[in-house]
């Protein structure tokens, strides 16, 4: 049994199978996410006996560390082998729209390795979907990021969904994932500092909705209408821009909580003044958040990142309609530290 792909509750069966009672659970728990052990000789709160049936019967896994690379501007990114060769991208910053404070990071994390939602711009889906993540392996990123920070002291304090694959394409562990990142006998990162970043899956939008969390959504939208999104984003054959703001509108109603549009700005496809008021149009009424991000170029991608005159004029246009605009710092560009870049380059390698 991977003791790190269960939730409190399930631990609580494991152990009770075990003949322990439920408390030996929150005891693995605070061992696996607080001292971050996962040998469990080193578990001297737990009897000889008690011990040696978990080396027999459980394993605590870990993420290996592949690859660290540093950015001068504050970001690092890790690529970490997953236990079946499979390789995924994590990235931690200082700095997320705004500065965190002293000692506080964000990371960004994946949920798949690859992905099947194929946008245009986006590398993560040149290569297709390999396969979801199983839950451990989605909050491991955090853990292992936060296991290094430890001898610096700091800590996670915001998790972004954003890196390779489709959170809500893989719907069951990215939720588990979540619970497990928030849980108190989890990381115990509060559930308004976690963000889950969707192309626009509509229908598990309006499942999330359902689950009433206090979660942070973020729209990938890039477009104002359907024939330029269907054209970037192969999601919008599937599901219209109606429908999706339809199920923003239902889950910020169900959540309380502002929606995040993420726009990724190109040059000469979607960076218009007229498409800055198209987007307010279609965001009003809505408590929302603009955040435009310029592009990061692929190798062998056709697109241009929009010039910074037109980045403002954009921002502009919808600060002055009363919606807030913030443009994406850009950090890490230095390391391939954008949106799937490092795992294609290290697959070609
Ligand atoms: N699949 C989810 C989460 C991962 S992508 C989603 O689509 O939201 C995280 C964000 O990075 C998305 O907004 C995505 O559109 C954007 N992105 C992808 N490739 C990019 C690139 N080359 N430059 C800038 N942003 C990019």
């Amino acid at each position: 049994m991977n003791l790190k792909d269960l939730t409190p509750d399930e631990l609580v069966a494991f152990v009770r199978e075990l003949g322990e009672p439920a408390f030996r659970a929150r005891q693995l728990l605070r061992w696996i996410y607080t001292a971050r052990e996962t040998d469990f000789e080193r578990m001297t709160n737990l009897s000889l006996k008690l011990r040696s049936r978990l080396r027999e019967k459980a394993e605590i896994p870990e993420l290996q560390l592949k690859e660290e690379l540093h950015s001068e501007q504050e970001t690092t990114k890790y690529l970490f082998t997953l236990p079946d060769g499979e390789v995924i991208e994590s990235v931690r910053m200082h700095y997320l729209g705004e500065d965190l404070g002293p000692g506080r990071v964000a990371v960004c994390i994946s949920t798949q390795v690859g992905c099947a939602m194929a946008c245009d711009f986006c590398a993560s889906g040149k290569l297709g979907l390999r396969r979801n993540l199983a839950t451990w392996e989605i909050v491991d990123q955090v853990l292992q990021i936060q296991k290094r920070l430890d001898e610096q002291g700091e800590r996670v304090a915001n998790v972004v969904f954003m890196g390779i694959g489709e959170p809500l394409h893989n719907y069951r562990n990215t939720l588990r994932a979540v619970r497990m990142i928030n849980s108190p006998e989890g990381l115990g990162i509060g559930m308004r500092h976690l963000t889950v970043s969707t192309s626009g899956l509509v229908p598990r939008i309006r499942d999330l909705a359902a689950e009433k969390l206090p979660l942070r959504l973020a729209i990938s939208l890039h477009a104002t209408n359907d024939a330029l999104r269907e054209k970037i984003m192969p999601v919008n054959r599937k599901w219209k821009l109606t429908a999706l703001l339809e199920a923003c509108r239902e889950y910020q109603e169900a959540t309380g909580r502002r929606v995040t549009f993420e726009y990724v700005l190109l040059d000469g496809i979607n960076d218009s003044v007229e498409e800055a008021h198209e987007l307010v149009r279609l965001l009003s009424g809505m408590h929302s958040l603009v955040n435009l991000i310029p592009w990061n170029p692929i190798e062998g991608v056709r697109y241009k990142r929009s010039r910074p005159a037109r980045v403002r004029a954009f921002q502009e246009v919808v600060e002055q309609s009363g919606i807030k605009c913030t443009v994406r710092q850009e950090k890490g560009g230095d390391i391939a530290a954008a949106c799937g870049q490092l795992r294609l380059s290290d697959l070609k390698r």
